[in-house]
């Protein structure tokens, strides 16, 4: 299978307003990164198309916002304070640092898995294969260490008397800590399930491949609260849905490969990843967890308080099992655009970019393209009655075929054109990016068109 170039689509991104370096006028800081107005549709259609599915259609879930900086304690709880680290090494010859782990599987393209490895069998096997720095090329490493991920900052306006707190590394806390709130206001019954989308903070060691493995990042994720004897079967219907989910958003299914985590951790029963044929290799896209009662347990111990649940029916009473399903927004934008990304070669040996975007997440659902500049007022009263229903661009500038192609690499599914029949009879020509035909229709037929086609 071919894969796609990440350098052309980084420099897409940056060029058409997806994706820019994060402050970039002071020489960028690393591996942060700022959306433009292209981007921020993209990723806000990406999360609601998220929401709709794992929310909006799914019985018993119930979403939640909760704040980042969580009491200290909660990092204790999660386990979080005391090991979580990541395996480094340095190369002594340029000074860059890298994740033992990713070494390993970067170096294989992701054929050897070192998940299950511990740090003596990652430098035998990084020493054996003789696997150089990245960054210079030479084979010069310290051995490994482990590599604290959680940012850390302050609370209090006394220094000296001030507390240390945590950004969060993850969001699943926020809704184990409001089990009980949830449970209670909203009369949940077991199982249901608490969704989030928010930001996490990592101090990775070796962020990288564009917006794959940053600092900051949004996660898109959800924990099923359920009872031990079908706790299973909840894991394996999320496994489903989320496989589904990608299906939907246009993902080829030979591009996802589901994988079963080679080491467990002491309390999870289940876990696994699906993984996306990304420009460097298949990579972990998102993944589904048993993570058993281990959870809700903790935060009862640290916090004292009950999360046990009362079935109304049979009056048991127990501590849920937890199945989670985690997906990173910003890494599924990466996916979704090398997804879409395509070169074609057109019947006048032309080549163009497009982006075959679900037109549920392009970030335009319809450029308006008058013709000619006299057009203008005309093309600027349809554009301002199809804004209030979708997000729009208008473009007057160079020729049509020119602008069509701007439209083609960012995902838009049509434009309207308007031309001097516009003035006479009302009708416009709609153009489709990807089969690029095009029709003829009424201005008040292009609502309904566009949205019986754009739907998620
Ligand atoms: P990885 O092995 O890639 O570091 P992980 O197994 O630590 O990921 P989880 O903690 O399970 O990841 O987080 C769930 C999801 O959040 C991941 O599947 C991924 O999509 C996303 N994610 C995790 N870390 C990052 C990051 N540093 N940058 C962007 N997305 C991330």
């Amino acid at each position: 299978m071919e894969l796609k170039n990440l350098d052309k689509i980084v420099a897409l991104c940056k060029n058409r307003g997806f994706v820019f370096s994060g402050s970039e006028i002071y020489g960028g800081f690393a591996n942060t990164w700022d959306y433009g107005p292209v981007g921020v549709e993209l990723k806000n259609n990406i999360k609601k198309a998220w929401w709709k599915r794992f929310v909006q259609e799914s019985p018993n879930t119930y979403g939640v916002d909760a704040a980042i900086l969580m009491n200290p304690r909660v990092w204790e709880a999660s386990g979080h304070a005391q090991g979580f680290s990541d395996p480094k090494m340095d190369c002594k010859s340029c000074k860059q640092r890298f994740r033992a782990d990713n070494l390993i599987e970067d170096h294989s393209h992701g054929k050897v898995s070192a998940e299950a490895m511990t740090n003596e069998e990652m430098e035998t096997y990084i020493a054996e294969n003789k696997i150089k720095c990245p960054h210079c090329g030479n084979f010069n490493w310290t051995p490994i260490r482990q590599f604290k991920l959680m940012f850390e900052t302050s609370r209090g306006t006394v220094d000296g008397e001030k507390d240390t707190v945590y950004l969060r590394p993850e969001t699943c806390q926020g809704e184990y800590v409001n089990f009980l709130n949830i449970q209670r206001s909203a009369r949940a019954k077991v199982p249901f399930a608490i969704a989030q989308i928010g930001k996490s903070f990592r101090n990775e060691i070796t962020p990288g491949n564009f917006i794959f493995r940053t600092i900051e990042f949004e996660q898109m994720e959800l924990q099923n609260f359920c009872k031990e004897a079908t706790s299973f079967d909840v894991y394996e219907d999320y496994k489903k849905q989320a496989h589904q989910f990608l299906l939907d958003l246009n993902f080829k299914d030979d591009h996802l490969k589901f994988h079963d985590h080679d080491k467990l951790a002491f309390y999870a029963k289940a876990a696994c990843d699906i993984f996306y044929l990304f420009p460097m290799g298949w990579s972990e896209l998102n993944g589904i967890h048993h993570r058993s009662t281990h959870d809700l347990s903790r935060h009862q111990e640290f916090s004292g308080k009950s999360m046990q649940y009362v079935d109304p029916v049979t009056n048991e009473k127990f501590v849920p099992n937890v199945i989670e399903y985690s997906i990173g927004c910003d890494r599924l934008v990466l996916a979704v655009l090398c997804e879409a990304y395509d070169e074609e070669t057109l019947e006048n040996g032309e080549t163009r970019v497009v982006m075959h975007l679900h037109p549920a997440l392009s970030p335009y659902k319809v450029a308006v393209l008058p013709l000619q500049k006299n057009l203008s007022e005309k093309a600027k009263g349809i554009l301002k009655t199809l804004s209030k229903e979708f997000m729009c661009d208008y473009d007057e500038a160079g020729s049509i075929g020119k602008r069509y192609r701007r439209q083609d690499e960012i995902g838009t599914p049509f434009c309207v054109t308007i031309d001097f029949d516009t003035l006479e009879d009302d009708t416009v020509t709609i153009r489709e990016r990807d089969s690029m035909q095009q029709i003829r229709l009424k201005t008040n037929e292009i609502v309904s068109y566009i949205n019986e086609r754009i739907k998620f």
